[in-house]
């Protein structure tokens, strides 16, 4: 559990590559001179951590001592180029289930935009769903021109973070919960997404619910980013729209980022690792050092993260920049000097958005001492059956002398429905101007609808494979009356 005695509270901080040290240590310094009652344990994560033989970027012991504490405190961190191994951070983010990425944009007074001189105000809560869609990383080449990425959205893992993005509108005050989503294309995974918003929204009734497809969300966050408050969206159209996000209020200097799980929760800023600027002791710690004030509202520390923030905002109001933003006509402060601007004005208020300060709290108890993984599935409503199968394969011939070719082992069970081409219906009817490349889809379907076993479409794929390379194959499944597969264009 969490320890909720606020003398002894203890976190895992890894300072991170590149400017993550200069920032870390700027931020712990502020924390320390505000009297934050945290302990810090150093965890080695990182490229160089990578560059001594981990493969996922982290020691045995640091994933150890993150799992005892539950809360990560990190700096930015490299992913070494060219050596097949993935982002420390994404493996992070998913081995500890932080379903849940939550990233505050806020107008903040002494960081000019477009907006602060239009006297338009924004505040922003991005939820973005953070272990599933293409984040998977599930990558084939079935031929030497067709690359392919699995894109997982489930019902479990949607609910997860949508739940999450409620209760934390209804704690906010916020009056409005948006989804973004692009249903109208990806109609049965952005589908799934956006009905389990709206299956949760009921709960809710007293937040406006509503829905924005992502290009058509993008425009109105750039006219009009004053009329949104909490916005929740899948992995990769979160990850865009965030950023997006970060450039109406000032850039990723400002782009504050809280990767929530049950039990693990990760505090990190959006930017990355600076290499351009690192060692120069010169970054902008501001990202870092928000995120870290969320960390401590997330421990219940309410009255030291009121006090930092009230700084920093009294600060930043008052001129007080790093080189990457500010003035020209005033000297840029370093990192240090950055840091001690902020603490010299500790007790001071700004004139805009001052947080009241508050007593702590103690954290809701969480129980983290885990023994097996938890398993999330939902319970099965329809009577679910195979009605036939996509067999995904290589061929550079015309689709009509493929056709011949498959209807020759269709066999009793099995119809040809179709053939399409990069999701696009080339027989039974199509165009001559679809270009072609050489993976097929060739839809089977069982005759008159009858229900199919494994055994069937084993068969099948036997007797097709004698005539082509099968690069994949999916089973079509029908879950009471619902299609649970995708029509081709055209079909
Ligand atoms: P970046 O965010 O590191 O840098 C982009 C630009 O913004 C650079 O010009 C940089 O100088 C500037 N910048 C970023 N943070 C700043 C700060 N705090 N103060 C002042 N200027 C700042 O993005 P990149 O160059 O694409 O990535 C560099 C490395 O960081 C890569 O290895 C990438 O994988 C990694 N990365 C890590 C994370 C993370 O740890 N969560 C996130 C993004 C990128």
């Amino acid at each position: 559990m969490y320890n909720t005695n606020f003398i002894n509270m203890k976190i895992a901080v890894a300072k991170g590559d590149g400017i993550g040290p200069e920032i870390m240590d700027a931020t712990l310094k502020i924390f320390s001179a505000a009297k934050v009652p945290l302990e810090y344990e150093f965890v080695d994560m990182g490229k160089w951590v990578f560059d001594k033989g981990f493969s996922n970027g982290m020691t045995p012991e640091a994933r150890l001592t993150i799992e005892g504490l539950g809360i990560l405190f990190k700096g930015p961190m490299e992913t070494p180029k060219g050596k097949g191994v993935k982002s420390v951070n994404v493996t992070a983010r998913k081995t500890w289930n932080t379903y849940a990425n939550k990233r505050v944009f806020q107008t903040l007074h002494g960081v000019d935009t477009v907006f602060s001189k239009a006297g338009i105000p924004i505040d922003i809560t991005i939820v973005r769903e953070n272990i599933e869609d293409t984040y998977g990383g599930i990558e084939h080449m079935p031929t030497h021109d067709v690359a392919l990425s699995r894109r997982f959205i489930t019902r479990p893992g949607s609910l997860q973070v949508i739940k999450y993005a409620f209760e934390m509108a209804k704690k906010k005050g916020t009056k409005r919960i948006t989804c973004g989503h692009k249903a109208n294309i990806m109609k049965l995974t952005d589908g799934l997404f956006l009905e389990c918003f709206y299956e949760v929204a009921k709960q809710y009734p007293e937040l406006k619910s509503d829905d924005v497809i992502v290009d058509d969300l993008c425009m109105k966050l750039v006219t009009r980013p004053d009329a949104f408050d909490v916005i929740v969206l899948t992995n990769l159209q979160g990850d865009i729209v965030s950023d997006l996000c970060a450039g109406l209020v000032g850039g990723l200097g400002f782009a504050p980022s809280a990767n929530i799980g049950d039990h693990i929760s990760i505090f990190e800023a959006v930017h990355g690792t600076a290499p351009d600027i690192a060692g120069k002791n010169i970054a902008n710690p501001t990202a870092l050092l928000l995120s870290g004030i969320a960390m401590l509202r997330h421990l219940g520390l309410m009255e030291q993260a009121a006090i930092i923030e009230n700084s920093l905002l009294y600060s930043l109001e008052q001129g007080i920049h790093t080189g990457d933003f500010g003035g020209k006509e005033t000297r840029s402060k370093n990192t240090t000097e950055f840091a001690d601007a902020i603490i010299n004005n500790f007790g001071k208020n700004p004139e805009h958005g001052a947080r009241p300060v508050l007593s702590n709290m103690p954290v809701t108890a969480t129980m983290f001492k885990l023994d097996h993984n938890p398993m999330l599935v939902s319970k099965e409503m329809d009577e679910e059956k195979i009605v036939g199968v996509d067999m995904f394969i290589e061929s550079a011939e015309q689709p009509e002398v493929i056709a011949k070719k498959c209807q020759r082992h269709a066999g009793v069970k099995f119809n040809l429905i179709n053939i399409s081409n990069r999701g696009t219906q080339v027989w039974p009817t199509g165009s001559v101007y679809t270009n072609l490349v050489n993976q097929y889809n060739v839809r089977f379907e069982s005759i008159d609808g009858e229900p199919l076993n494994q055994q069937d479409v084993i068969g099948l794929y036997v007797s097709l494979s004698g005539n082509f390379k099968i690069c994949s194959s999916e089973l079509l499944n029908l879950f009471g009356e619902k299609k649970a597969y995708s029509l081709a264009q055209g079909q």
